[in-house]
C-alpha cells in the first residue's frame, strides 16, 4: 500500500490544488493533504477552518484525507509511513524550487518527490493571487471550490 503526501499551506486550498489531490488519488493508494503550519504565524482556529474547507472539498475522495502539521515535511512522512511527496507544477519557477526541495528531501530522509504538471487551466491559480484579489474585495468563487 503506497501512501503519499500531498504538503503545502494550502492558505487557502485551491482548485488548482484540489485537481492535483484528485490526480494523485487515482495513483495512489492513499493521499493525505498536509496542511503545513507555523503556529507562530497562524491560530488554531485559521488552521481549523483551512482543514474544514479542504474536508468539504474532498469528501467525494475516499482515499484522501487532510491533517495539519508543523515541522518537517519528511518527519510527517515518516510518521504517516508515507514514502512519496506529491507536489504541483505549474511552471519553471515551481520547477526550479521545487527540484531543490525534492532533492534535498531525498538525500536527509529517502524520501521520493512526485511532481504533477498542473492542468493548464489551473496553471495561473495560486493561493497568494487569490488572497490579494480578496484583499481588494473581487470574488475569488472560480479559484476555489
Ligand atoms: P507551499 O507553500 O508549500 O508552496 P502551496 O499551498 O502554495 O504550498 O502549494 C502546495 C503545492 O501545490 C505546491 O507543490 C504547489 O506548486 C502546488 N500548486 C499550487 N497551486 C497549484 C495549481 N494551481 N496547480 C497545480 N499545482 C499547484
Amino acid at each position: 500500500m503506497t501512501t503519499a503526501i500531498f504538503p503545502g499551506s494550502f492558505n487557502p486550498f485551491t482548485i488548482g490544488h484540489l485537481s492535483i489531490a484528485r490526480r494523485a488519488a487515482a495513483i495512489f493508494d492513499k493521499v493525505v493533504i498536509a496542511v503545513g503550519v507555523n503556529l507562530n504565524k497562524t491560530t488554531e482556529d485559521e488552521v481549523g477552518s483551512r482543514i474544514r474547507i479542504i474536508e468539504k472539498a474532498i469528501s467525494g475522495l475516499p482515499n484522501v484525507s487532510v491533517i495539519s502539521y508543523s515541522g518537517l515535511t519528511v518527519d510527517i512522512c515518516h510518521q504517516l509511513g508515507a514514502g512519496v511527496i506529491v507536489r504541483g507544477l505549474r511552471n519553471s519557477s515551481d520547477f526550479n524550487y521545487e527540484q531543490q526541495l525534492a532533492e534535498v528531501n531525498r538525500r536527509i530522509a529517502g524520501i521520493e518527490t512526485v511532481f504533477i504538471n498542473s492542468l493548464p487551466e489551473y496553471a495561473c491559480i495560486s493561493s497568494s493571487m487569490v488572497r490579494e484579489l480578496k484583499h481588494y474585495g473581487l470574488s475569488v468563487d472560480e479559484f476555489i471550490p
